[in-house]
């Protein structure tokens, strides 16, 4: 009987020629290899390749195109909705060589990069250089450019920087076929046809592999501004968001809320210290960045003040240094306690601001009816209309994933929300996608893949299914 994942050799064959064998991973060694960051088992698949060039990632796929291989693409693997998770059948290829940063442009303030290099370190490089690249989030010690443009990323800066999308100028991609698409623009204005470089971002490496990008950068900010709050209504949070937004002059870049429960769990001895008494209903981190240390200390001084005095918060703590502002964020951050108690489902959903506390209710009786003791801990960048749910099951050993989905994206339905907001579809919501998109949007969505990627060699299974 032939065994239906094993590699060609002809492929094979052919892809030691262009990599040179060292750089096929195969066999225990590839075992050895977690899934994700957040699965432990060990990757199986019929072997990993690691191009260091456009034009080898463009030979891999011609060759794969030409046997009909499958191909699934890995940055950092800190994805959350499984779209990097390798099959069986499939040949990973993984970018983890393609890092470099090729050039930054200090006039111009944009940096050239390979769509392997790691998002904090092309953060710290552009720092050097007075230039600041504000996508951040949780996982930019791992996670890789080339992952933060197939997923379009947010994360906390959102609000002022806009996702991966606004800071993208050009990209360079390979087709499934092996063409190589080089759209490498460095102007912020270029109206000349189609822009195509959005049809690699957020597309979740369906319709071609990125290999290179041009970031655009900001002026490194001078003074930084942080606190942590408490409120005791949603309308309160609310309202903050909106006073802080006008009252720092457009300086204000991140807003992170914690519902209470998520704040008194992290909290736990053992887990965080609590710079705040752990029972108030809300919790937000706020900063603003600036360019006049002096004058932005006043105006966030200020408004803390003014807060405080018309009851806004009803606790606030200012770090000292940075270690201490570190420590807060790490509240925010840091949330391994939620899953000590078994296995827990992560949500990203949007919805507008209005609408959250109902939704939030919402999800929390459909829970408590299902499941009477089952936590739901809820935190948000909910400037950008950006809900993170953490949901654990009864843990009996059953796989509970569709009923707590069902519960989740159900509610969802009567607010006009999104099943994701940043994560992507991936595997893991597929079957869900229908809730946030019409018929025909799924049907031209599938006509670009038949367009571009014919044989479905791309990521296929990821975000929908062809037929
Ligand atoms: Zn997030």
């Amino acid at each position: 009987m032939p065994t239906s994942h094993a590699l060609s050799s002809a492929l094979l064959e052919q892809l030691e020629a262009v990599l040179g064998r060292s750089h096929i991973i195969r066999g225990d060694e590839l075992r050895q290899r977690p899934i994700s960051h957040w699965n432990a088992k060990p990757t199986e698949a019929l072997a990993l390749l690691r191009p260091t060039t456009t034009e080898q990632v463009s030979d891999v796929l011609r060759f794969c195109h030409q046997f009909d291989q499958p191909v699934v693409t890995q940055g950092g693997r800190t994805g959350c909705a499984q779209g990097a998770e390798a099959l069986p059948n499939e040949l990973i290829l993984s970018l983890e060589r393609m890092t470099a940063i090729e050039s930054i442009d200090t006039v111009g303030g944009t940096v050239t990069v390979q769509a392997g290099a790691i998002l904090e370190v092309v953060q710290q490089a552009v720092l050097e250089h007075q230039w600041c690249f504000p996508l951040d989030l949780g996982a930019r010690g791992s996670c890789t450019i080339g992952g933060n443009v197939a997923t379009n990323a947010g994360g906390i800066n959102v609000l002022r920087y806009g996702m991966m999308r606004q800071l993208l100028l050009g990209l360079e991609a390979v087709l499934a076929d092996g063409t190589v698409v080089s759209s490498m623009n460095q102007m912020l204005k270029n109206n000349s046809g189609f822009d195509l470089k959005q049809l690699f971002v957020g597309t979740e490496g369906c319709l071609g592999v990125v290999t290179r990008a041009v970031l655009r950068l900001y002026p490194k900010p001078l003074s930084c501004q942080s606190a942590l709050v408490a409120l005791e209504r949603f309308e309160d949070v609310a309202e903050l968001l909106n006073i802080a937004q006008r009252s720092l002059a457009g300086t204000l870049s991140a807003y992170e809320v914690m519902w209470g429960d998520y704040f008194h769990r992290v909290t736990e001895p053992g887990g965080h210290r609590p710079p705040l008494s752990r029972d108030y209903p809300y919790y937000v981190m706020l900063e603003a960045e600036g360019a006049d240390p002096h004058r932005d200390d006043e105006r966030f001084q200020r408004l803390m003040e003014q807060a405080l005095e018309d009851g806004l918060i009803v606790d606030a703590v200012l770090p000292q240094s940075e270690s201490e502002r570190r420590q807060l964020w790490e509240i925010r951050e840091n949330f391994e306690a939620l899953y000590q108690q078994g296995p827990t489902y992560l949500y990203d959903i949007s919805l507008p601001i209005t609408h959250m506390p109902a939704y939030v209710d919402d999800v929390k009786r459909a829970l408590a009816t299902r499941w009477p003791s089952a936590p739901c801990y809820v935190i948000g960048h909910i400037a950008d209309g950006n809900l993170h749910l953490f949901i654990t099951p009864p843990n009996d050993g059953n796989d509970h994933h569709a009923e707590a989905d069902q519960d989740v994206y159900q509610s969802l339905l009567a607010y006009g929300g999104a099943v994701s907001a940043e994560h992507g579809i991936g595997f893991e919501k597929k079957p869900w996608l229908g809730y946030s998109r019409s018929a025909t949007e799924m049907e031209l969505m599938r006509q670009l893949k038949r367009s571009l990627d014919p044989k479905s060699l791309l990521n296929p299974g990821r975000v929908f299914d062809l037929t």
